[in-house]
Parts: structure tokens; C-alpha cells; sequence
């Protein structure tokens, strides 16, 4: 039984004795439990060697069959972990299978062994610990020398050395045959007979939800060895198991008194249950049951997003469904599409984009906040660079977009990101991977998240959008505006009556604001998380999260076949609409999805695994109130494609319309100068509408049923 802390590297007298026969002691143990419980394991592990390299055995069960010896193997990590090794070495030895050498890997630490980040201290230092953690960083995957070999150039003669040190080789001081020393001869590394693992250098950060209050979030560099290298990438939530050693920092060559410290991974967890971080308890499943149920949770909810904000109920309504998403789903030829709403909000200075970037990150199970013009190297998807802390390897580093998958990336600023950014975010929004392929590391990472952008227009403000399109006022290329599900434009117009209004509100919830200690918004809750003084109700953010959480992780809503008929009659209604305005087609294929997706979250909302024609109704006014609002009631997302402004094809547009309803109503023709009067309202001056009508009857579309006075379409 190994008891106190010894020390199995220290190497001095009676001290090496004891802790040669504890190891064995230790070992022999090992060698026990192995043999005794996990033979099937081991059978296999040998019968599919190598692709499997070690066992894996949960500490649950070590402390079943003995608590101290499991307690030993916190305190003792090294030493067990090698005995536990060099045990199963043993064993398969003894079965004839010498030539084998799995690891062993212990998962389920015990609850107090786990930690965060920025939580470790200078006791944890060699004890086996676990971290729960989200990959931020790999480096590529390279040998590492464990034992040196090297050849005496004088007399030919093998030395041995082990090779603690991941910072430099350690040469023999002389030779132990010869005995010339290291300046009287010469050692060669023979590498062939060297020992050589696998190593990886690994960074993890602590999680969103473990940060106590806005600091930015710690990280650990971890070193990964054997079977643990080449499978754990960016962007992945883990538990590494591991001891905590320290590594002196180093200045022109020489150890300085301050420590780094490191994890050296021993095993590794990966998530089971999506969101496993949010914990839900029973009693909030069975309210957030009881809340889907109400006949008004849809507008409680659009309530609860950014109350401070006045206004922008359909923008926060599309901010809602975003946060509950659609359903992702595999294809049948392997490819996937994505469930998530991508949104986007083009406006002025100071209408509270940012603000409402902020309160979605806040509470979106992975939420991250992120502005395009960030500092860091990853930026919003990912990069390779070379790092210090990892030997000056190459590294991958993962982006904002990464470490948000599975939840949303709010990111201010879009319109300023980099160049490198702007190439691969296309493919980070609508295949939702990035594959890098960069100096030995090929990797793909995972960014399934929802994308809520904000941009400002290049010239400050924005212009009038029908004599500008929104387009050519952002910095942003058409095609990666059309990655976008619902796109906001938030124009800062003074109205009287608004304007009053929202000063009042601002005024009226900073007055509160001044009165609630802490908390997220400036609002105060009953034990309920419901916002109690009389008003109409509302949810605070981490009841929000965990609701979405729920959501996310139960409900996967399928369209009942007339919510797909609404969809489908609604599109080709909007297409046919577009195809008679000649060359424009005012609606494309990604515009369905998107309204699916809408449709999807809508019943996520209700916890309801069907999406009803109510959904579908409900996604289809909120794409028909974006559309009109962005371009007027003819958006046209040819413009979006094409960045051109398509305006007097917008013009004919408008006119062939008039025309179209007003005969409809008037027994298949109309008035030429009824139609004038119409198109007044949409800013076309007399002139300008008798020249397009011209040019129109001229090219045939439209004709004159009754003489010149009357017009109608063919
Ligand atoms: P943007 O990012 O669009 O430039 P901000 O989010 O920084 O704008 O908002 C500027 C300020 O104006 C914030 O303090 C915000 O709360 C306030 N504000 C703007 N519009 C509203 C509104 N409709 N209701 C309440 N506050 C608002
Ligand atoms: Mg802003």
C-alpha cells in the first residue's frame, strides 16, 4: 500500500528502495484487478491491437474493490499509472502476446478531483486530476524520444538515457563503458533504438459557464502521448484526466523561478449529452414543461429578449427562433443541412444592435460574444500558427465560430473581420466545418452554431435603401450576405411619437437597473425567474438557457405535411410573382430552407415534436415582414446575388404589378392614369412610369386593351 508522497523519480539510498518495492507492490496489484475483472477487456484490446491501444477503466470501479488503493491512485499517479502499464504489460506477456504494449486509461474521477482552469492550485501539482475544459488548440502530431539510445563514437558502446524533459535532449555525461567523457568523445542518437512515442501538444480553456464574471477565460497546455494523439480536435468539450506538473520557464536558455504549469493527460472524456454543462434540474424540466404549455409562452418568450430594448418585436420574434433553431438533418447522400438561423443586423449607429448581441450570447447555452475586428490570431474560424508554449510547432487554433458549436456566435463588428475570416466563412456557415490543411495538422472543425452578426454601413449611416440597396452599403460580399436566413435593416429615423417612447423606456428600466445589485438585466425576479411587479411577465437568462437547452436537446420538430403545403404554396406563389417581372426571380431554394428552419424553431418553442401550419404561417409572415422591410414589398434577391442595384428592374416590377391588381379588380384591364396615381406612392414620378410602360407594351408584356387609356397584361 503506497501511503505519503513519495517521489518515484527521486533517486537516492534507502528512498529508491522503498519505492522499487512499493511500485512493485503497486504493480502486483495492478496486475490482480487487471487479471481478476477486466480479462475481457484486455483480450480484446490484444485481439484488435493496434487500432486499439489501451483499456479504459473507470475509477468507480477501482473504488468498489478497494477504496484506499483508489484513493492511492489520486494521491499517486505516476507511479500507479506505470505500474498499471507495465501490470497489463505483463499479463499479455504471459498470454504470449509480448509485443503488445496498451496503456491503460482511468476515467470517472471522482467529483472532487475536478476541476477548471483557472480553479488549479499548487496542491493539485501531481495529483490526478480531471478538467473540464473545451479544446482550443493542437499542435501536430510529432515523436517524442521517451529513452535515448546513443552510440559511443570511441569504443561503439549503447547508453541508455531516459528522456524526462520535453525542452532538451539530455546527452550521457560519459560514456559507461569507455568512461571518456562528453568532450573526449562523441555520442551519436541512434534513433532506431531509441523509444518513441507519439506526443501532441494540446491547449484547453475554461468554459463560458465556468468564468466568474468578465475575465477572459484561462487556458492549460496539455501534453497528449500515444493512442490520445491525432483525436481530440478544436472545438471539442472534453474532461481530461491527467496530473498537473510545472515546467520552469525559460529565458536565453536558462530556467527562470517561474513555473508554467501543464497537464499531462492520461485519458480522455468526451461529452455524452449535448450541453452537459447546463444542469437541469427536475423541478426547472417540469416548469419549463408547464411554461410550454401556456398558449402565450411565444410571446413571453419574445418578451424576455433584450427587455431593456424597446421596440423590434419581429426582430427579437426572429432572435427567438434562433435561439431554439431548426433541426439539422443527414441527408441521404451523407451530406447534412444545417438547422441553424443565421441572422443578420445592418443598421445605424447606436440602435442597440450590440446590445442585443451581447444579451443572445449571455443566453444561448454556448453563447460567445465576439467582435469581426477581434485580436487574436484564431479570429472567428481558425488559424495556424506557430506557438512558443507548444516547442514552436505549428498549432490550430480554433476561432469563435468553434468554440460556439452547438450554440451561437454573436459577432459585432462583421463587416471588419479579416481576409482570412471572410474566405472561410462561407463554408464555417453553411456546411458548418472548416478544414484546414496546414503544415502537417489536417483537421476539420465542427461550427455548427446559429451566426447573429451585426454590421454598420460604410458611410456611417445608412441611405435611403431604394436608392442605395443595402448591398452596396455594407462591407460584406453579396454571397455571403445570402448566407444569412433573415436579414434586419435598423434604420435610425426620428419619429415624435417613437422617439418619446423609447426615452421613457430607457430611462424608466435604467431607474430599475439602479436598484438590482447584480443580474443581467435590469430587472428584478421572484423565486420563479419570473419578473414580478405586476407588469406582464417575463423569464430571466438562465431559466431562458436552460429552456433552450432542453429544447435543443429533446424536441427535433418534422413538419406535418400542411405545414409543408403552406411552405410550398408560399414559395411558389413568391417565385411566380417574380418570374413575370421578366429576368428576377424574387426568391431562391436557401429561402425555403430557411423558412423550414423558422417553421422548425417555432414548434421547438412549444416543446412540440410536430411543426404545425400555425408554424409554418407564423415562419412565413416573419420572412415576409423582413423582406418588406428591407426592400419595400418587392424584395428581389437577385440584387442580393447579383450586389447590383436592380432598379429599373425593380420599377418595371412595381409597374407590372399595378397594372396586374388593378385589373384584376377592374374585369382584366385598368385605367392608364389610376395606374400613374398608384405609382406615385412608390416614388415613381409620371415620366418615368410612361417611359417604362412604353418600353413595356413595346416589348409586349403589356398591351392596350381599349386604346392608349387603358392598359392590361398579356
Ligand atoms: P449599436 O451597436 O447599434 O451601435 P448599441 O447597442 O451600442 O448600438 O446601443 C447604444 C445605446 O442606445 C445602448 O445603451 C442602448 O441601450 C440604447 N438604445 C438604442 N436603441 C434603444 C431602444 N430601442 N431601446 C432601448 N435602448 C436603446
Ligand atoms: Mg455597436
Amino acid at each position: 500500500m503506497i501511503n505519503g508522497r513519495l517521489n518515484p523519480t527521486k533517486s537516492a539510498g534507502i528512498g529508491l528502495v522503498k519505492v522499487v518495492i512499493q511500485q512493485l507492490d503497486v504493480q502486483s496489484r495492478w496486475q490482480t484487478i487487471l487479471q481478476d475483472s477486466f480479462s475481457d477487456i484486455i483480450h480484446n484490446v490484444a485481439q484488435l491491437w493496434p487500432d486499439e491501444q489501451s483499456i479504459t477503466i473507470s475509477y468507480r470501479d477501482l473504488r468498489n474493490f478497494d477504496p484506499d488503493f483508489a484513493q492511492s491512485i489520486i494521491d499517486n499517479p505516476e507511479v500507479h499509472i506505470d505500474a498499471a502499464n507495465n501490470a497489463l504489460n505483463q499479463i499479455l506477456r504471459d498470454e504470449g502476446y509480448g509485443n503488445l504494449n496498451p496503456m491503460v486509461r482511468i476515467i470517472h474521477l471522482p467529483k472532487y478531483q475536478v476541476r477548471t482552469v483557472s480553479t488549479l492550485r499548487v496542491d493539485d501539482i501531481g495529483k490526478f486530476l480531471a478538467i473540464d475544459a473545451v479544446i482550443t488548440k493542437i499542435s501536430a502530431v510529432r515523436p517524442r524520444i521517451y529513452a535515448a539510445t546513443f552510440e559511443c563514437m570511441s569504443c561503439g558502446a549503447a547508453n541508455h538515457i531516459q528522456q524526462p524533459n520535453e525542452q532538451e535532449l539530455i546527452e550521457p555525461l560519459e560514456c559507461n563503458t569507455c568512461e571518456k567523457t562528453k568532450s573526449q568523445t562523441k555520442f551519436v542518437l541512434l534513433e532506431h533504438e531509441s523509444v518513441l512515442v507519439n506526443s501532441q501538444f494540446i491547449e484547453i480553456q475554461e468554459l463560458p459557464e465556468q468564468m466568474k464574471g468578465g475575465l477572459q477565460p484561462e487556458r492549460i497546455q496539455c501534453i497528449a502521448e500515444h493512442d490520445l494523439t491525432g483525436n481530440l480536435t478544436p472545438g471539442e468539450r472534453v474532461k481530461a484526466n491527467g496530473m498537473l506538473f510545472m515546467r520552469a520557464q525559460r529565458k536565453n536558455g536558462k530556467n527562470t523561478p517561474v513555473f508554467d504549469l501543464f497537464l499531462r493527460i492520461t485519458s480522455v472524456e468526451r461529452e455524452n449529452i449535448p450541453f452537459e454543462e447546463v444542469q437541469i434540474s427536475e423541478e426547472d424540466e417540469n416548469y419549463i414543461k408547464d411554461l410550454a404549455k401556456r398558449e402565450d409562452i411565444t410571446d413571453i418568450l419574445i418578451r424576455s429578449i433584450s427587455p431593456s430594448i424597446f421596440g423590434y418585436n419581429k426582430i427579437k420574434e426572429s432572435l427567438l427562433l434562433q435561439l431554439f433553431g431548426g433541426v439539422r438533418r443527414l441527408n441521404s447522400d451523407k451530406t447534412t443541412s444545417r438547422g441553424d438561423i443565421h441572422i443578420l443586423l445592418m443598421g445605424d449607429p447606436g440602435v442597440a444592435k450590440s446590445q442585443m448581441l451581447r444579451y443572445m450570447s449571455l443566453i444561448s447555452p454556448r453563447g460567445r460574444f465576439t467582435s469581426g475586428k477581434s485580436a487574436s490570431a484564431a479570429g472567428l474560424t481558425a488559424a495556424a500558427v506557430k506557438d512558443a508554449i507548444a516547442d514552436g510547432r505549428w498549432t490550430l487554433e480554433a476561432g469563435t465560430l468553434v468554440l460556439a458549436d452547438m450554440g451561437l456566435a454573436a459577432i459585432d463588428e462583421f463587416d471588419k473581420m479579416s481576409e482570412n475570416d471572410r474566405s472561410s466563412m462561407h463554408e464555417a456557415m453553411e456546411q458548418q466545418t472548416i478544414s484546414i490543411t496546414k503544415a502537417g495538422i489536417n483537421a476539420t472543425l465542427k461550427t455548427r452554431c446559429a451566426v447573429l452578426a451585426a454590421a454598420n454601413p460604410k458611410a456611417g449611416r445608412f441611405e435611403t435603401l431604394s436608392d442605395v440597396p443595402f448591398t452596396a452599403q455594407v462591407n460584406l460580399a453579396p454571397p455571403l450576405i445570402s448566407r444569412f436566413d433573415v436579414i434586419w435593416v435598423m434604420t435610425d429615423n426620428p419619429i415624435e411619437e417613437q422617439d418619446a417612447k423609447i426615452a421613457h423606456h430607457i430611462l424608466e428600466t435604467r431607474g430599475k437597473g439602479s436598484i438590482a445589485l447584480h443580474g443581467d438585466i435590469d430587472i428584478t425576479f421572484d423565486e420563479k425567474n419570473e419578473k414580478k411587479n405586476g407588469d406582464e411577465m417575463i423569464l430571466d437568462t438562465e431559466l431562458i438557457k436552460k429552456y433552450v437547452a432542453h429544447a435543443k436537446r429533446a424536441v427535433h420538430p418534422i413538419l406535418e405535411d400542411a405545414a409543408n403545403q403552406a411552405i410550398i404554396d408560399y414559395y411558389v406563389q413568391t417565385r411566380k410573382k417574380g418570374g413575370e417581372a421578366a429576368d428576377s426571380i424574387s426568391i431562391t431554394a436557401r429561402a425555403l430552407e430557411a423558412i423550414v428552419r423558422l417553421a422548425e424553431a417555432h414548434a421547438r418553442i412549444r416543446l412540440s415534436p410536430v411543426a404545425t401550419v400555425e408554424d409554418a404561417q407564423a415562419a412565413i409572415t416573419l420572412t415576409r415582414f423582413w423582406r418588406e422591410e428591407i426592400m419595400g414589398g418587392e424584395f428581389d434577391e437577385t440584387t442580393l446575388h447579383s450586389g447590383k442595384k436592380a432598379k429599373a428592374r425593380d420599377r418595371e416590377k412595381i409597374i407590372m404589378d399595378t397594372i396586374g391588381n388593378l385589373a384584376s379588380s377592374g374585369g382584366g384591364q385598368c385605367k392608364r392614369i389610376d395606374v400613374l396615381n398608384h405609382l406615385e406612392k412608390y416614388n415613381i414620378n409620371r415620366d418615368t412610369a410612361e417611359d417604362i410602360i412604353d418600353k413595356l407594351v413595346e416589348s409586349g408584356r403589356v398591351f392596350r386593351p381599349g386604346g392608349y387609356e387603358t392598359l392590361a397584361l398579356i
